[in-house]
């Protein structure tokens, strides 16, 4: 097999495995029981918060734990019910557009790369907006933004209406699924109040994420019950999956620069090999995405043709390639409709050797010639 689709998701390495192991078995207890074995647990359970919070430059109390990066994104937005207004990029996952627009959320454009157009951001600001929400790296072109930039740019807004004496808040989350892996991910130098992570993209358990909030963003809980994490995640901690998400997160610190150089040169070994034409430009993409558009040509077909030779790859999102849906993202970037149907997306992770991308290569390339010549 060779998997390249590294973004839908990742296995658990052995090193998240075994630290996750004990606490299914001996260390079984409830952190919020009396007795001392519980309260073991409970230090265990904080102390691998304050590895993830560290990694971004936070502190354990400002995270909450959340079942995934779909939820710590809904929960974000509970700012917007409190009182205000939303703005999201055009290319967010569904787990952010679709609360987005459930909040009546306006989009913002982007570029044929997939990147924000800040006048188009400044130009939807308005004193009702409380929240904006742009993912540092989208998950079906890798395309990164401009967290900084933006981060300029909503702090002049507040200072305008500071002078004018409104009150309205003003935050921005991003969702940083795709980017932990590759990026350094740090709160203050992206200027983010709140910041979605997911372990399953980084070769930690599925159904385990977490959304940073900064002291001052006020949310309200998406369901009630027991009162854990601070009131606004109540339910029994998930310990062996906050465990094994923070032996992910140390692991991908620990190894971020050499993955990212080893990547960027498979990267540019596919590009290249392969004849499709790259969508993105790689200066503004994750190191690991490789998504290239073979006008004409059916890559659903290419997929199955590929699958048939143990090559494992992606038209775009699992989800919306899951319900036949045709991309959001591939439609904002202006891509026509034969595009969008000839794209491919190649995500490189750890379970690929240099041996393999020139072998996918290989076996891509022949699904294609034999694509085009059932074509022609
Ligand atoms: N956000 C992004 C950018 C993603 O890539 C994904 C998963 O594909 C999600 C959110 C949703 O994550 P989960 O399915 O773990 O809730």
């Amino acid at each position: 097999m060779i998997y390249l689709d590294h973004a839908a998701g990742t296995p658990v390495s052995d090193r998240v495995l075994k630290a996750m192991k004990p606490y299914f078995t001996e260390e079984f207890f409830n952190p919020s029981a009396a007795y001392l074995p519980a309260k073991r647990v409970s230090a265990d359970y904080e102390a691998a918060k304050g590895v993830i919070a560290h990694t971004i430059g936070a502190k354990a109390h400002d995270l909450v734990m959340t079942a995934g990066a779909t939820e710590a994104n809904n929960l974000a937005f509970s700012t917007v019910a409190l009182d205000g207004t939303c703005l999201y990029l055009a290319t967010e996952h569904d787990s952010v557009r679709k609360v987005a627009e459930k909040h009546d959320g306006a989009s913002i454009a982007v570029d044929k790369n997939g990147r924000i157009l800040l006048d188009d951001l400044k130009a939807k600001i308005t004193d009702e907006t409380m929240l904006i929400s742009v993912a540092l790296a989208n998950n079906e072109l890798g395309t990164i933004q401009p967290l900084s930039e933006i981060a300029a740019i909503i702090r002049k807004v507040r200072l305008d209406r500071l002078s004018r004496g409104i009150k309205q808040p003003l935050y921005l989350h991003s969702d940083a699924s795709q980017a932990l892996n590759l990026l350094n991910v740090n709160v203050a130098r992206l200027g983010v109040d709140l910041l979605t992570l997911n372990a399953a993209k980084i070769y930690g358990p599925k159904g385990v994420g977490c959304l940073y909030v900064s002291h001052d963003v006020k949310l309200s809980p998406l369901f009630v019950g027991g009162g854990q994490e601070g009131g606004l995640r109540s339910g029994t901690e998930n310990v062996p999956g906050v465990i094994g998400f923070a032996k992910a997160v140390e692991d991908t610190a620990a190894h971020l620069n050499g993955n990212r150089k080893k990547y960027a040169q498979w990267k540019q070994i596919l590009l290249s090999e392969l004849q499709g034409y790259e969508l993105v430009n790689k200066k503004h993409s994750l190191d690991n995405f490789v998504v290239l558009c073979y006008n004409g040509i059916d890559a659903e077909r290419l997929i199955f043709l590929l699958e048939e030779k143990g090559v494992y790859v992606s038209t775009g999102a699992a989800c919306a390639a899951s319900k036949g849906e045709k991309s959001h993202v591939l439609s904002a970037i202006g891509l026509s409709d034969s595009e969008i149907a000839g794209s491919l997306r190649l995500t490189l992770g750890e379970t690929n050797t240099k041996e393999q991308i020139h072998e996918a290569a290989r076996l891509i390339n022949e699904a294609v010639e034999s694509e085009r010549r059932r074509c022609a």
